[in-house]
C-alpha cells in the first residue's frame, strides 16, 4: 500500500494501538482493562480537546475488537496486517462506520444510519459506529441514538467523540462509558516531536521544537503538521531554527512584541504607530497582531505576580513598575483588545481600526478615570469624611453573600478530624480534589483570565454545586467586575473539573488562604 508519495507525518505516526497513545494514561488503563477482562460496553464517549487522540483511539478500539489474528478475541495488540485491521486503517472496513456529525450532510446521514443499526453484524465481528463531533447531531438523530444505546443489538458498539462534552445530552452521556482525554502538554508534545524528527532525519533545534509544541496548544496533530511543513527547510548542516518557525507561522518575534508592549506601557502613541506600521509593512495582518499582543499582555500579567517571572518578561515588569501601570489597567487593555477582535468582524478597514485603538489605549482616558476613583475610595476607607462613595461595590469583608442554602453537609473531609463548623473566616478544607485548582483558567477568555489573576482571587474549593472563591480585601473593588463574569467562570470550572457547579461565592478576606492555592 505504501507509495513513494509523501505520507503526512500525523498519519504516519498516528498511534496504532492502545499503548501508543500519548499522555492519556487513564484512557489507556480503562481500555486495556476492558479488553483484557472482556468488559466491553456498548457505548463509549470520548471527550477532550481537539488533537488529543480521540479519533485515533476510536479506530484503535475498532481494530482491537476485530483483529483476526487473535483467534477472534479482542486484543490490546491488534496486528495491523490482517484484513480487518487493514480495512480500518484504510477506512474501507464493512464493520466500521465513521460519521462526522459536523460535516455537511452528516446530520441527516447520521439519523438514517442510526435508525438502521438494528441489523446486527453480518460478519460475526463487532459492528462499530464511530460518530465524530457527536454534539452536532440533530435532535432526531440523538433520539434515534438513544433508542439503540438503550437496547443495543448484540455486538454493536458506539464510539462517540466530541470536543464539547456539555452539548451532548445527559440522556446519552449517562449511558456511555466516558473516556476523558487531556490536552497534550508542551513537554509531551516536545518529546514526541524529538522522536519523530530523529526517525525522519529532520534537522531541527530544541528551541524550534519547543516553539512548535507550544504553538500546537495540546494538539499533537497540529504539532506534527507543522513539523511536516518545516521539514523541507531542514539541511544537514543547518538545523531548522526558531526564526523559521516564526516565519512559517507568521508570528511576530518576541523582541518586536516586547517593543510594542513597552510603548503601550509608556503610553507612547508615536512610537507605537511606527512599530505598527513596520509590522503591517512586513505583511502581518491586524487580527494576528491583535491576538499575539493579547497573548503577550496576558503573559506579562501572569508573570507580574510570579516570584520568578520568565526572562522575556522581566524588563517589561520593571517598566510597568516604573510607569506605575497597575494590573487592572493591563486587564482593561486586554479587555479592549478582545472587543477589538470583535470589531474586526464588521469592518474592511481593520488596519485603521487597529491604529485608532492603539492611540486610544495610549491615552487610556477611561482607565485613568477608574484610577482616580480608586484613589478616592482608598482615601474614603482610610477614614476621611467624603461625600458618597460612588462606584464602590458594597461588599462586606469576610461575608460570603450568595446562597448559603446548603445545610451543614456531612462533608467527609478526607482523614481530617473535622472540627465543628466555625462561624469565623472560613478555613477551606484542603481541597479534596486537585481538579478544583486553577486548571480552569485555561478555559477563560483572556479578559476574564486577566481579571481573575489581577484581582488575586483564588478558587479555594468546589463542593457540590458551589464554588468557593476568596479575594483579598485590597482588591475588593474588582469583586463586582469578577462577579459580572460569573457565568464564564462557572463554565470554565465545570469544563476543567467535569463538575456541575452552579454558584460562585466570592468571599473577601484579609489574606487569601494560601494552602489551597496550588494543587
Ligand atoms: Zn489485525
Amino acid at each position: 500500500m505504501s507509495t513513494s508519495k509523501h505520507q503526512p507525518l500525523f498519519l504516519k505516526y498516528r498511534p496504532q494501538k492502545i499503548a501508543d497513545l500519548i499522555a492519556q494514561d487513564s484512557v489507556k488503563e480503562t481500555l486495556v482493562n476492558a479488553i483484557e477482562n472482556n468488559k466491553i460496553v456498548n457505548a463509549y464517549l470520548l471527550t477532550g480537546p481537539r488533537g488529543s487522540g480521540k479519533t485515533s483511539t476510536a479506530r484503535i478500539i475498532a481494530k482491537s475488537l476485530n483483529c483476526l489474528n487473535n483467534g477472534g478475541e479482542p486484543t490490546v495488540n491488534p496486528c495491523g496486517e490482517c484484513e480487518s485491521c487493514l480495512g480500518i486503517i484504510n477506512s474501507s472496513s464493512v464493520d466500521v462506520t465513521e460519521i462526522d456529525a459536523a460535516s455537511h450532510g452528516g446530520v441527516d446521514d447520521a439519523r438514517e444510519l442510526i435508525e438502521k443499526v438494528n441489523m446486527a453484524s453480518i460478519t460475526g465481528k463487532f459492528r462499530i459506529y464511530i460518530i465524530d463531533e457527536v454534539h452536532m447531531l440533530s435532535t432526531a438523530a440523538f433520539n434515534a441514538l438513544l433508542k439503540v444505546i438503550e437496547e443495543p443489538p448484540a455486538k454493536v458498539i458506539f464510539v462517540l467523540a466530541t470536543t464539547e462534552e456539555d452539548k451532548v445530552p445527559k440522556t446519552i452521556s449517562s449511558r456511555c462509558q466516558n473516556l476523558k482525554f487531556k490536552p497534550i502538554t508542551v513537554n509531551e508534545a516536545s518529546a514526541r516531536l524529538h522522536y519523530v524528527a530523529e526517525r525522519e532525519a529532520i534537522n531541527i533545534d530544541g528551541d524550534a521544537i519547543a516553539m512548535i509544541a507550544e504553538h500546537a496548544d495540546g494538539a499533537m496533530r497540529d504539532a506534527l503538521g507543522l513539523l511536516d511543513q518545516l521539514s523541507v527547510f531542514s539541511k544537514p548542516d543547518a538545523p531548522v531554527n526558531e526564526a523559521r518557525v516564526l516565519e512559517i507561522l507568521g508570528l511576530i518575534p518576541a523582541d518586536e512584541l516586547n517593543a510594542v508592549t513597552q510603548s503601550i506601557l509608556k503610553r507612547d502613541a508615536e512610537n507605537l504607530l511606527e512599530q505598527l506600521n513596520t509590522l503591517l509593512a512586513h505583511g502581518k495582518d491586524p487580527i494576528a497582531i491583535t491576538n499575539e499582543l493579547s497573548e503577550h499582555l496576558l503573559g506579562l500579567l501572569e508573570n507580574i505576580s510570579k516570584a520568578s517571572p520568565a526572562a522575556k518578561f522581566t524588563s517589561l515588569i520593571e517598566l510597568a513598575k516604573q510607569e506605575q501601570v497597575e494590573n487592572f489597567e493591563i486587564v482593561q487593555i486586554l479587555d479592549s483588545l478582545n472587543s477589538l477582535s470583535l470589531a474586526f468582524k464588521n469592518t474592511t478597514q481593520s488596519k485603521n481600526v487597529l491604529k485608532a485603538w492603539l492611540i486610544k489605549v495610549c491615552h487610556r482616558a477611561d482607565i485613568l478615570v477608574v484610577k482616580d476613583l480608586l484613589g478616592r475610595i482608598e482615601k474614603l476607607e482610610s477614614g476621611k469624611p467624603v461625600a458618597k462613595p460612588q462606584a464602590a461595590p458594597h461588599v462586606q469583608a469576610a461575608a460570603p453573600q450568595a446562597v448559603k442554602a446548603s445545610a451543614p453537609s456531612p462533608a467527609p473531609a478526607a482523614g481530617a478530624p473535622s472540627p465543628s463548623p466555625k462561624p469565623e473566616v472560613a478555613k477551606p478544607s484542603p481541597a479534596p480534589s486537585t481538579s478544583s485548582s486553577e486548571n480552569f483558567l485555561d478555559h477563560l477568555s483572556p479578559g476574564s483570565k486577566g481579571m481573575y489573576i489581577s484581582s488575586q482571587a483564588r478558587l479555594v474549593k468546589v463542593e457540590g454545586t458551589i464554588a468557593q472563591m476568596q479575594m483579598p480585601n485590597k482588591f475588593k473593588f474588582l469583586k463586582a467586575k469578577l462577579e459580572s463574569r460569573a457565568a464564564e467562570l462557572l463554565e470554565a470550572i465545570n469544563k476543567s473539573s467535569g463538575g456541575n457547579v452552579e454558584t460562585i461565592n466570592i468571599e473577601v478576606v484579609e489574606a487569601v488562604t494560601e494552602a489551597a492555592s496550588n494543587p
